[in-house]
């Protein structure tokens, strides 16, 4: 048995939320009060403060990654399923690089779940934070600290979902599995990677839910959900010219640092070409339809070839501008430059990493063929790090559930399916035949700050964001896999 069934209750009206705000203690209780009604059988504040306890351990153990140590976040992780009846295997692929799975049994009548979650985090300037970075401090309504966003609320929340359906005794036609990993800020090479390539049997599943999904995103007066079911591949390039040397009171045209900047100038000037790919255009197409007037017309344009460059200049949100490039087109960025060792030497050679992403159905060669021709004659390429593209189909029984429990959860919202620009480990989950969807649900209030926290300073989640995706994906993973 999944309770409850639905969220159907679930709404927080807009009047109320302001109101609330000015009386902060007073707020949640009315929250908790107007979204669970004291009939259903479970107790969400208490569940909600309990994964918010989860949440600001892991946010105390600093799994700042290089160097990571995530073994002391798996450890806890495992200590608290242990105590619940779980019995999670620990896997150490290199020294304090701890990976945890952990599994509970359906009635094998269908194919596994797999929610999975990186334990490290990017590093954090404590001087620029409003709260320590790695104390998970609760201030102002929300969750502080490195990772609150990405991505031990994710872990704290699916580790939620793990001891629930065990309480409960759920009734489940497929084995959910918990897994938690290393080093996805790096390459996963002793996390996701490492797991798939050593224990796949431990980790194989039809389905896989994890970050990068799932937030509110407001517009023109309209809310939405996109679900990650595509993300860009990446293609990092090391490009180099050579030029003549000499003194450099006597500049010549034979200037590595010229070929070099020029070729820059050569790839960045005008986009790379366009291409449609089934996940960006399926988005734009939602959003266009649901905004409608002037913005929708605007978004259609977006995906009509003769009118895209145009549509993009003319949307007045910049960022969103920038975000809908990146998943239309492939990219490359020129992220790091050296060249010259003295003032006065001109250098025989001047280099430039370009961090190159590449679109759903492009590989390496196609990448190239589109980027080399811009680089221009004489340009050496050296490919430094690549990982591959990844595009999922929205329409699945998974996908649909997701769209019905935004719809129930939040009366009003759309999910939709979008495609990141950047990159998770879904790509090696994905190598056992796994269909992964960024599918962490938040419910961002519009004045919510979000964007630039991921990786940025002052990483926080609202507690009321929290609660609503315990709540979500609770109901989630027991529809999809518990008794109907
Ligand atoms: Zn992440």
């Amino acid at each position: 048995m999944c309770w409850p069934r639905h969220a159907d209750s679930m709404t927080v009206g807009e009047g109320s939320y302001s109101l609330l705000r000015t009386h902060h203690a007073l707020r949640i209780t009315f929250y908790f009060w107007y979204t669970f009604p004291m009939s259903t059988p479970f107790n969400w504040q208490a569940i909600t403060d309990e994964a918010v306890r989860y949440l600001r351990d892991m946010l105390r153990i600093d799994t700042t990654n290089p160097p990571g140590n995530e073994l002391a976040a798996a450890e806890y992780l495992a200590g608290v399923l242990r105590t619940e009846g779980y019995d999670p295997i620990m896997l150490e692929a290199a020294p304090q690089r701890g990976n945890l799975v952990t599994r509970l049994k359906g009635d094998g009548s269908l194919p596994p779940l797999l929610l999975y979650t990186h334990l490290d985090v990017v590093p954090a300037e404590p001087e620029h934070w409003t709260h320590p970075p790695f104390a998970g401090e609760i201030a102002d309504g929300f969750v502080w600290g490195r990772g609150a966003l990405d991505m031990k609320n994710v872990a704290a929340m699916q580790l939620m979902i793990m001891l629930l359906l065990k309480r409960h005794n759920v009734t489940l036609h497929r084995d959910v599995i918990f897994a938690a990993t290393a080093d996805e800020e790096i390459d996963s090479d002793v996390g996701a990677d490492w797991l798939v390539t050593h224990h796949p049997d431990l980790v194989r599943a039809e389905y896989g839910l994890s970050e990068m999904g799932g937030h509110t995103l407001y517009l023109e007066g309209k809310k939405f959900y996109p679900v990650m079911t595509a993300e860009k591949g990446t293609c990092w390039l090391k490009i180099r010219a050579r030029g003549k040397p000499g003194h450099g009171s006597v500049p010549h045209a034979d200037h590595a640092v010229l070929h070099l900047v020029h070729a820059i100038d050569r790839v960045m000037s005008h986009a790379l070409p366009l291409h449609l790919t089934a996940t960006a255009s399926t988005y734009v197409q939602r959003l266009a339809r649901s905004v409608g007037g002037a913005t929708g017309l605007l978004f259609s344009a977006v995906l009509n070839p003769l009118l895209h460059d145009a549509a993009l200049k003319a949307l007045p949100d910049r960022s969103l501008a920038d975000a809908l490039h990146a998943i239309f087109h492939n990219t490359v960025s020129p992220n790091q430059l050296r060249a010259g060792y003295k003032a006065n030497v001109i250098p025989s050679e001047a280099e430039a990493i370009l961090d190159g992403r590449m679109l759903p159905g492009f590989n390496v060669e196609s990448f190239l063929a589109e980027v080399r021709p811009r680089l221009g004659e004489g340009i050496e390429i050296t490919i430094e790090h690549t990982s591959p593209p990844l595009e999922v189909s929205s329409e699945t029984p998974l996908f649909k559930l997701i769209e019905q429990q935004i719809a129930r959860s939040d009366p009003g919202a759309i999910a939709v399916p979008y495609m990141m620009a950047g990159a998770t480990d879904a790509k090696l989950f994905a190598k056992l035949g796994t269909q992964c969807y960024g599918f962490a649900p938040l419910k961002l209030q519009p004045d919510t700050p979000f964007d630039g926290l991921v990786h940025g300073h002052d990483e926080r989640v609202g507690l009321e964001a929290f609660a609503f995706g315990v709540q979500v994906l609770y109901n989630t993973v027991c529809d999809f896999c518990g008794q109907r």
